[in-house]
């Protein structure tokens, strides 16, 4: 089992109706020791009836430059225990979570040169937290990330997501997609792929954000001839690997 880690809340910010930026500081003189792209899991402490622990999954979404602070943002999902939980955290409450988790990041065998990153929905956050990082900007100049999202409003501000990104100069294209849960979601961006990816496909690509989306993306991009090796993916919900909700 994990060891648990601590972090105070620092600031919240309301960035619109449901989207909560918190920035944490770590307890402890301990770097957090993450790379851009990982994440955390955060302890609410809730139970759920049967007694499961209420734990949740929240991306990294600062720059790795910065070890010892992180900021997470988190979209409200209905009533459910997490988010809402994490709207509720004020200023100077210690939180318990473990971590940094994932492999969404370049590695020892990732083919170096510009890389294609596909969020979709709040994914974002894992894409901002890759993009800033270190070890990306060495392995994948001039890269390019498309944001797939129903709204403008949806979560973060496009511009915002922007402005994190000017230091890395990887490039932001926002695409309008269906809503998240939408049966046609997949089948319609498919449809209107030439208008919204690169037509030479090389080199890495990084998908975050709903399982409904990503996944016939991944096949869609090993049939248009990127290897498998070469995609990583972070799916933030529809799961379909998912064995059991928590
Ligand atoms: C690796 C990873 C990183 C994540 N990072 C973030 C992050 O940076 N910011 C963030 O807001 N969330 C993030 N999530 C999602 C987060 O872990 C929770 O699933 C979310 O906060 C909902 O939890 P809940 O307890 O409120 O609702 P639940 O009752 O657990 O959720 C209800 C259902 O909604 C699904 N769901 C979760 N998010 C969405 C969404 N955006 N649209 C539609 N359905 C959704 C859940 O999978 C679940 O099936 C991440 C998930 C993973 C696996």
């Amino acid at each position: 089992m994990a060891v648990p880690k601590f972090a105070k809340v620092a600031q919240c910010e309301k960035i619109q109706g449901g989207v909560r930026l918190i920035n944490f500081v770590l307890c402890g003189p301990d770097p957090l020791g993450f790379a851009g792209g990982q994440y955390i899991i955060v302890n609410t402490g809730l139970e759920l009836p049967g007694g499961k622990i209420v734990k949740r999954a929240y991306s990294i979404l600062s720059a790795d430059s910065d070890q010892l602070r992180f900021a997470i943002a988190v979209k409200q999902v209905g009533s459910g225990p997490g988010s809402n939980f994490m709207h509720q955290l004020s200023v100077g409450q210690e939180l318990p979570f473990s971590g940094p988790w994932g492999q969404f990041r370049p590695d020892s065998n990732t083919v170096q040169g510009p890389a294609l990153i596909v969020a979709t929905d709040t994914g974002i956050t894992a894409a901002l937290g890759l993009a800033q990082g270190a070890a990306f900007a060495q392995a994948h100049p001039g890269s390019q990330l498309i944001w797939l999202v129903s709204t403008p409003d949806y979560f973060l501000p496009p511009e915002w997501a922007a402005s994190r990104l000017k230091v890395r100069q990887t490039a932001l294209k926002v695409k309008t997609v269906l809503p998240a849960g939408d049966p046609a979601r997949a089948q319609t961006l498919l449809r209107d792929w030439a208008e919204v990816f690169p037509i030479k496909l090389s080199g890495s690509v990084y998908l975050a954000g709903d399982g409904d989306l990503l996944y016939p993306l991944s096949s869609a991009f090993t049939a248009r001839g990127c290897l498998e090796k070469d995609i990583k993916l972070e799916c933030f919900f529809n799961n379909p690997f998912k064995k059991v909700a928590s």
